[in-house]
């Protein structure tokens, strides 16, 4: 990249609010189901029908804006945004131009150990339009209404980014804040956050912007990082070639790794933006944000402070632990019951992370009930279970969901620490292995490593490990002295 140039990115990020309804009507606002299913008069805009405002919306909007770090506008109303397209059936998007919601935040990212803050210049609550399904097969595109009148949200950013590292971190940071207070899943592959990438570059040093392109819908980090690269690259070379950059929207192709002139601002639409006069204004008082305050979940920042300095994790393991939702519900669930953050910690950054990645799982689609894991580590710091066994138990729990207690039992898994088994198994193992005995007298003192697997195996794994080392110590130094 050429470095004599800087570049400037501001966001739009969209986020679908996981209310039950939709924001104007009773529809379900669920993901999927059959083409047109999930929709009725008011959201397919049928003439002479009314919307009514669904106040979980304004309420997710609220707690969103508080966190933040937003002013909350009190007396705020609904625009009409008015243009033509298939998915849009009523000819116009009700959205919020004049009286946004939210204004003036702030959100906090660190890139590389160094701080920075992003400004939010507002956040505003709108309907999504519904969706074209293309069928190349039949060379015919249908559409779906079940999105109509979804709610979202939308997050300006101010223009303060100046790499694509920035924006994942905002990214990251925007969707961990979003998942966190429960207002959306954000799930980027469903399309229920994305995000526009404004971008422009200037010479390092100077002071007014260059002109900007926008990046429409994207919807996974790593197509977002190659879409900031390529367009960066793109915007130099036209201005190095003596060009202009026309302010234009461009569709990313992943698949193609380029983008593509859209539309360009000489022919963008003017949306004819008028106040909505089937809504009346909303009144937000203080009551109701006292109570959003009050009502606000801890958030991951404060979580992970804590997680540290008072349960003792490292930054690292806090760090993973706190990013999702799920994951700290289950660590600060099973430390209680267990009083044991450390074990807890240590189970889920090893053998749930592990099971995780094996299996495809996303952290948010953790379902383990925290007592199983506190059982679990009952069972192994009590020594009923040794600790290989435990993680044994550990995946029978998140694969079968099973009980550990019961497990454990039926299964046969109680710690064999009967000093006399132990003696007697080892013996055995010593008569039979005679070359071990030979290499441990020429000095190789590897060959104690596999006694102890041997007696290990020879107890079905369930050994007390120190046990077995003492018997062994001492059986070999009688034999090797
Ligand atoms: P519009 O109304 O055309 O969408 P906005 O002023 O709302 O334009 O800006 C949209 C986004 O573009 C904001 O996130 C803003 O920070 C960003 N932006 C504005 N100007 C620039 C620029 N010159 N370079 C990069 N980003 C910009
Ligand atoms: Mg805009
Ligand atoms: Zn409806």
């Amino acid at each position: 990249m050429n470095t004599s140039y800087e570049v400037v990115m501001g966001l739009e990020v969209h986020v679908e609010l996981s209310t039950k309804s939709k924001i104007f009507c009773g529809c379900t606002t669920e993901f999927g189901g059959e083409p047109n299913t999930h929709v009725c008069p008011v959201c397919t805009g049928m003439p002479g029908v009314l919307p009514m405002m669904n106040k979980k919306v304004a309420e997710f909007a609220v707690r969103t804006g508080l966190a933040l770090n937003c002013d909350i506008t009190r007396k705020n109303k609904f625009d009409r945004k008015n243009y033509f397209y298939p998915d849009l059936p009523k000819a116009y998007q009700v959205s919020q131009l004049y009286f946004p919601i939210c204004r003036n935040g702030r959100v906090d990212i660190e890139v590389d150990g160094v701080q920075k803050s992003i400004g939010i210049h507002e956040i505003h609550m709108e309907e999504d339009a519904g969706k074209l399904v293309h069928d190349p097969w039949d060379d015919v595109t249908l559409v779906d209404y079940n999105r109509c009148g979804v709610p979202l949200l939308e997050i300006v950013s101010e223009p303060d980014f100046r790499s694509a590292d920035e924006v994942i971190a905002y990214l990251t940071k925007l969707r961990d804040i979003l998942m966190y207070l429960g207002v959306s899943d954000c799930k980027m592959q469903e399309g229920s956050m994305r995000a526009d990438i404004n971008l422009s570059v200037r010479p390092m040093g100077q002071k007014e912007f260059g002109t900007r392109t926008e990046m429409k819908n994207m919807n996974s980090f790593k197509a977002i990082h190659r879409a900031i690269q390529y367009e960066a690259k793109r915007q130099i070379e036209v201005i190095e070639e003596g060009g202009k950059v026309v302010q234009q929207t461009r569709r990313w192709d992943d698949n193609k790794d380029a983008s593509f002139a859209m539309r360009s601002k000489e022919n963008a639409q003017d949306y004819r933006y008028f106040p909505e006069p089937d809504l009346l204004p909303i009144e937000i008082s203080e009551e109701w944000i006292q109570n959003a305050k009050d009502t606000m979940p801890e958030l991951p920042e404060a979580k992970r402070a804590r997680y540290i300095s008072e349960l003792g994790l490292s930054e690292y393991d806090a760090g993973v632990i706190t990013s999702a939702r799920e994951l700290a519900f289950l660590f600060e669930k099973a430390t209680e019951l267990c009083g044991k953050p450390k074990e807890v910690c240590n189970l889920i950054m090893g053998e749930l992370m592990r099971l995780l990645s094996e299996t495809g799982t996303l952290p948010e689609d953790v379902k383990i009930e925290p007592k199983k894991i506190s059982d679990l580590i009952g069972l192994i710091t009590e020594g009923k279970i040794n600790r290989n066994v435990g993680k044994e138990v550990f995946e029978a729990i998140f694969k079968d969901d099973v009980e550990p207690v019961s497990y454990v039992n039926e299964k046969g898994l109680i710690m064999v620490d009967d000093v006399s088994l132990v003696e007697e198994t080892v013996e055995k193992v010593i008569a039979d292995n005679p070359k071990s005995i030979e290499d441990l007298k020429a000095g190789k003192d590897k060959a104690k490593g596999f006694l102890v697997g041997q007696t290990m195996k020879a107890l079905k794994g369930k050994a007390n490990p120190q046990t077995v080392n003492k018997v062994l110590n001492e059986k070999l130094s009688e034999i090797l002295k």
